[in-house]
């Protein structure tokens, strides 16, 4: 049973089909009673696309961390489409070239935050799995947890109802859940970390893994400590319906944890093996390709192996075994399929349900390299005759990435 394979019909464009699609073929493989997120996250290149020429940078560093009222949001909400390589890093940085003069102090900012997320791809790439424990710091056992977590709070009850409902939060909250589940109370990280990632539409281990290893400190030098002042600061509004308003638990400061640094992992301070990090720097060819291979790290229209065999069908196989060990929300597949769907109407498309290397087997494939260790583990027992490099926004390099700053330092510009 667990190496079926079935060939799955093509989706009708749109989020109804799409819905139809999850619940028809993918029902025993999400986490929850079906849910999908808002209009505001439509799957698909012409949703990516418009999002992106709809994006005005103005004002986005006065206000990326704006949380509610919603409207006053200045983060831009790309990134469910930068996750599944919709948009390309190197893309949305062009796109707000034009606004470079007018806008100077934004773009360098949204910039910056770009070259985080290459950072997170960069550091994953190297690491792999090993992000999956502490990078930097160990957090030392404490006795009774300084608070026990309730999810009755406003603040912590309107982030839960946002990340499970629209699958997407802007990084303020993410950064106020993470510290609260961590640093107040005393809850492990990699559990908030899987829990981020089955519901948001952008989950990827890379950005994820670093986001929480970075707020709670077992990656960077210190947590972060989250308490009503930042509540006040960028939700006004959000204590005063609060349960708790007069009587707030995190009025205070939290209690520091204890970090104990961690022997350095040497991974962090060189790559012994760039050339595999990296994945190709040119296009290698070992025969003829009868299909493209996507994978969930490229689905745009703009995927350089698609782009190179526009005659060729594309193949995309939803991992039965991998999908049903990680329990994902419906909304992400939701989002997956109504993607796959914009471009089964534009050319052939075939998905299938399965494990990958079953799915696949015998057939040449082109593909785009794509840095994950999903990626490693599955290449080898694949017949990739057309290997595409992944579109870097910069090179990795193989020095040190322990910090964004010492990484960045790095990079050849
Ligand atoms: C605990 C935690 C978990 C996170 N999990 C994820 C995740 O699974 N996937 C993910 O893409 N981002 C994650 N982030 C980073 C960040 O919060 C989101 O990328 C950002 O909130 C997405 O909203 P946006 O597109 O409006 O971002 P904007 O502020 O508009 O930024 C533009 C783009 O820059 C990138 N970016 C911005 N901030 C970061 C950051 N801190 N790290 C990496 N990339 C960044 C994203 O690609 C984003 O789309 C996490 C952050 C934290 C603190």
């Amino acid at each position: 049973m667990s190496d079926a394979v079935s060939q799955l019909p093509n989706p009708a464009p749109g989020r109804r089909a799409a819905e139809d699609f999850v619940t028809n073929y993918l029902s025993d493989l999400f986490c929850e009673e079906y849910v999908v997120s808002s209009p505001a996250f439509r799957g698909g290149q012409s949703a990516a696309t418009n999002a992106l020429e709809s994006f005005e940078v103005a004002g986005y560093g006065a206000n990326r961390n704006e949380v509610y009222p919603a409207k006053l949001r200045g983060a831009s909400k790309l990134s469910p489409y930068i996750r599944h390589g919709l948009l390309t890093l190197s893309h949305v940085w062009t796109s707000v070239e034009r606004q470079a003069q007018s806008h100077h102090r934004d773009v360098r900012k949204f910039r910056d935050e770009l070259l985080w997320q290459e950072y997170a791809r960069h550091w994953y790439a190297r690491l792999g799995h090993r992000t999956a424990t502490a990078t930097r710091n160990r957090l030392a056992v404490r006795g009774a947890a300084e608070f026990l977590w309730d999810e009755s709070m406003g603040c912590i009850e309107t982030i839960t109802e946002e990340l499970e409902e629209d699958g997407w939060l802007v990084n303020q909250t993410r950064m106020w859940f993470a510290s609260h589940w961590v640093v107040r109370a005393g809850l492990k990280w990699q559990d908030g970390e899987d829990y981020f990632f089955s519901h948001l539409l952008d989950g990827s281990r890379a950005a994820n893994r670093l986001g929480w290893q970075w707020t709670t400190g077992v990656g960077s030098t210190r947590s972060y400590g989250f308490s009503r002042w930042q509540v006040e600061r960028r939700a006004p509004g959000l204590c005063s319906s609060c349960d708790y308003v007069a009587d707030c638990p995190i009025d205070s400061w939290p209690t520091d944890p204890d970090l104990q640094a961690i022997e350095t992992n040497p991974l962090l301070v060189s790559d012994p093996n760039l050339v595999r990090t990296r994945g190709p720097r040119a296009v290698e060819i070992f025969g003829t390709p009868s299909a493209v291979w996507l994978t969930a790290e490229s689905l745009g229209h703009y995927d350089p192996a698609l782009v190179a065999n526009p005659d060729l069908p594309a193949v995309f196989v939803f991992d039965r075994p991998l999908l049903k060990q990680l329990q994902l929300s419906s909304k992400r597949l939701v989002f997956l399929v109504e993607t796959l769907a914009e471009l089964a109407a534009r050319r052939p498309l075939e998905i299938v349900l399965g494990p990958p290397a079953v799915a696949l087997e015998g057939r040449p494939l082109a593909t785009t390299f794509a840095p994950v260790p999903g990626w490693h583990r599955l290449a080898p027992k694949l017949d990739l005759v057309e290997i595409h490099p992944w579109p870097w926004l910069h090179d990795p390099h193989d020095g040190r990435i322990g910090s964004f700053s010492t990484w960045r330092k790095q990079l050849d510009w």
